[in-house]
């Protein structure tokens, strides 16, 4: 105690005759590096009990149940854990834990030393405060679903959203400030520690009708909307970003703010895109809610290739056959390319009758059916269309025995605690590789068709690749390209009519815990093999952008990459709100002033 205030009265008797120094040259220690726990500037209990009371006692001492397991690899708890890191919902629950575990040469999963849990907007201006006044290390989780690790910070203080998940719906909401200039609409507000799930069941299943938001249900609201966000039914609705109509905010001055496109519109903008845990940490978020279609629906099977070159035929095929067929705002989501010579479709459509949606696949299920000992459909083809209320509703699937999520196994666990089955390879993975790039529109005319086919066949020789044809906004009605263009996703994404998306892991695991450790050298040869994968198509498309948190931690230029022609303007808008850098996270705007860790000014 005696020690910090002596510290404390050096630093405040310096400050003076440094003053006049041009910033920068003389900048006390605090101003380069942030405080960790074994600094002597780390603030005490008392002020630690402070923050507490400041946030109605929801302040916690943060611990990961890794840390068990790396004390007894051997005990039945870490035994249990490992289970329970397949399972999404407890590691949500968990303020010391993250949704993917780390990448291998880039990051592992650590908790903070203390969390607020918030409650509301006050909590979190009170941690921001609290942070910048004493200089920490800040980190913001939500749904806990960064790729790149942006979500968890050690020796940090954690603002974390979980609790945060009101949902309202509202028949004339009109953003703040914009009285007589926005008619009323439809809106829904959410928490921003609200995940998918939440926000389709209230919205969809309850109240017929229908929100933009993320495909995987367990992403956090606030995350997937600063990231642009694309949902199974983006190709006609478009980012989820661009139905943001409102945000209520704390700034890093600790104020909060409103920002919609009449009051703070240059936060707004920001905050449609430019990346999480950047310009201010989220307390909730308002969201345009529309009317619901009828059907939604899709085509689900796996076309096995006998030799290279039949695979060679098969990939010229469908990509033709997307462009004459599939390129238009009825379909998303993805096929997938492989080095076994399978090509797997997982599509969906908006709008179509099971009729509709089977005649449009007829031509290249007959082509198909023209070589028998090339092709072979693997059973269980599907295609039709279903109650597009019903398509996050757990009764009804179940009911009509859809067997399309996986549910929380924790005994007493809530039944609606549920995700995809192609989401559960990534619950609590950890990453060998991962990038994106998004494919032109160009590449699906006359004269480049061939050589896209080619460039898929040659990628899929290294690695699996993916078309998710929901990320690229091409064949999208004129409405939601404008409206992405008003966002900070890169502009590349409304002349795309894919995103590429080449990754690879393995499944939970964590260094030091014998039998569980990330497979090191299997890992370094994998991202090799999803980098030449992607090179394939990069060959194809150089400039072709990658999604923000979709993509490579290692992404070089990653400012073009992710903002395009858009970052200039971020970066101004980041220095106005965040002068000081409180909010870092890696590879965001902003961030180039910091250590990857974001502990020390570079
Ligand atoms: C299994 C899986 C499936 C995915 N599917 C899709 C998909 O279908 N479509 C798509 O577009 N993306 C998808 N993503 C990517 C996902 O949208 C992003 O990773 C998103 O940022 C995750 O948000 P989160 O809140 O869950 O994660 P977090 O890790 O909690 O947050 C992500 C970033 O946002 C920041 N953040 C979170 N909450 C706030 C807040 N309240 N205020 C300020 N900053 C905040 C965090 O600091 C962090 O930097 C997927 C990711 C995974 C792991």
């Amino acid at each position: 105690m005696l020690r910090r205030s002596l510290l404390k009265a050096l630093v405040a008797g310096a400050a003076s005759p440094l003053s006049r120094w041009p910033r920068g040259m003389f900048a006390p220690a605090s101003a380069k590096n942030r405080i960790r726990p074994s600094d002597p500037a780390w603030p005490s209990k008392d002020e630690w009990k402070r923050l507490s009371d400041a946030v109605g006692g929801n302040l916690i001492s943060v611990e990961s149940p890794i840390n068990a397991c790396l004390a007894s690899p051997e005990s039945d708890a870490c035994k249990e854990l490992f289970g329970n890191l397949k399972n999404p919902y407890y590691i949500g629950e968990s303020p010391g834990m993250t949704q993917t575990l780390g990448w291998v040469d880039a990051w592992t999963t650590k908790p903070s030393v203390y969390a607020v849990a918030a409650r509301n907007a006050a909590d979190i201006a009170a941690a921001v405060d609290f942070a910048r006044n004493h200089n920490l290390r800040l980190v913001v989780k939500g749904g806990g679903h960064s790729y790149q690790g942006t979500s968890n910070a050690p020796d940090s203080l954690l603002i974390w959203t979980r609790h945060l998940h009101d949902i309202a719906i509202e028949n004339d909401f009109v953003p703040q400030g914009c009285q007589g200039r926005h008619a009323p609409q439809k809106a829904v507000t959410l928490g921003s520690g609200a995940f998918w799930y939440q926000a389709y069941d209230a919205v969809t299943t309850k109240a017929a009708a229908y929100v933009q938001g993320g495909g995987c249900t367990t992403v956090g609201v606030a995350g997937l909307i600063q990231s642009g966000g694309f949902g199974s039914f983006s190709k006609h609705y478009g980012t989820a970003a661009s139905g943001l109509l409102e945000a209520e905010v704390v700034t890093a001055d600790g104020k909060i703010r409103v920002a919609n496109t009449c009051t703070n519109p240059d936060l707004f903008w920001a905050l449609k895109g430019g990346g999480g845990g950047t310009f201010a940490a989220i307390s909730k978020l308002t969201l345009r809610v529309r009317d619901l279609p009828e059907l939604a629906g899709g085509a689900g099977f796996t076309v096995k290739a006998s030799s290279d070159d039949a695979y060679r035929r098969l990939v010229r095929q469908f990509v033709g056959f997307y462009r004459e067929s599939l390129f238009n705002d009825h379909w998303g989501e993805q096929a997938r390319f492989s080095a076994d010579n399978k090509l797997d479709i997982g599509m969906v459509h908006l709008g179509l009758t099971t009729e509709e949606s089977r005649k449009i696949w007829q031509p290249f299920l007959d082509w198909l059916a023209q070589s028998p000992s090339a092709y072979t459909i693997e059973p269980g083809l599907i295609i039709g269309s279903m109650p597009f209320r019903h398509w996050w509703d757990v009764d009804w699937r179940k009911e009509h025995h859809h067997d399309v999520f996986k549910s929380d196994f924790r005994p007493n666990a809530n039944t609606y605690n549920v995700w995809w089955n192609g989401d559960s390879g990534q619950v609590g993975w950890v990453i060998w590789g991962f990038e994106s790039l998004w494919l032109p529109a160009a590449l699906l005319a006359d004269d480049s068709l061939e050589k896209l086919a080619n460039a898929l066949f040659a990628a899929s020789r290294s690695s699996d690749v993916e078309l998710h044809f929901n990320k690229g906004l091409a064949g999208a009605p004129a409405e939601a390209i404008t409206a992405a263009k008003d966002t900070a996703t890169n502009p590349l994404v409304c002349d795309a009519f894919a995103l590429a998306i080449v990754a690879d892991g393995q499944g939970p695991a964590y260094p030091g815990i014998p039998n569980h450790e990330p497979r090191i050298a299997e890992g370094r040869k994998a991202a090799n093999s999803v980098h030449r994968c992607m090179n394939a198509l990069r060959a194809l498309a150089p400039q072709g952008g990658a999604y923000v948190s979709e993509s490579n931690y290692f992404e070089p230029d990653f400012q073009h990459s992710f903002w395009g022609s858009n970052h200039a303007r971020l970066a101004e808008i980041k220095k106005k709100y965040d002068p000081d850098g409180l909010f870092f996270v890696h590879n965001g705007v902003g961030s180039e002033p910091w250590s990857h860790d974001g502990f020390s000014k570079l």
